[in-house]
């Protein structure tokens, strides 16, 4: 019997971007098989660079799309979240950030929140479907 698709949520801050549609581009056999949920943004960028996947936009993060994602994560309908975060700078939506990263560990959803950890979550084969 064929694995079942997962639902993944993909976001990264505006000067992560490119290394997130990077990372993707490199694991676009993955991701395929796979629902995706984005921030606006980053679904943008993703659209562009890799126009095969299925990636459903949430509004953008400082406009609430981290707490979308947050509220499929207490809804159950995330599998993993692939988050690279900038660490050098403020955001204005810096708590709903911290929301999201909480809801993850309360819902013991796995979360990556850098390249080689999301690289991680490929070799443990967790986003094989
Ligand atoms: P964005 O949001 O994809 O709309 O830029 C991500 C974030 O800043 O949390």
């Amino acid at each position: 019997m064929a694995p079942e698709p997962k639902t993944l949520a993909l976001v990264a801050h505006d000067r992560m971007k490119e290394a997130l549609a990077d990372w993707a581009e490199a694991n676009l056999a993955a991701l395929e098989a796979h629902r995706l949920f984005c921030t606006g943004t980053t679904g943008s960028v993703l659209r562009k660079r890799c126009p095969g996947l299925s990636i459903t936009r949430l509004a953008s993060g400082p406009l609430g799309g981290d707490q979308q994602i947050g509220a499929l994560i207490v809804e159950g309908r995330i599998d993993a979240v692939i988050f690279f975060i900038d660490p050098l700078s403020p955001m204005p939506h810096d708590v709903d950030i911290k929301a999201l990263l909480r809801l993850a560990v309360v819902y013991d959803v796995p979360i990556a929140l850098s390249r080689r950890t999301a690289d991680l979550f490929v070799a443990a084969g967790l986003l094989t479907a």
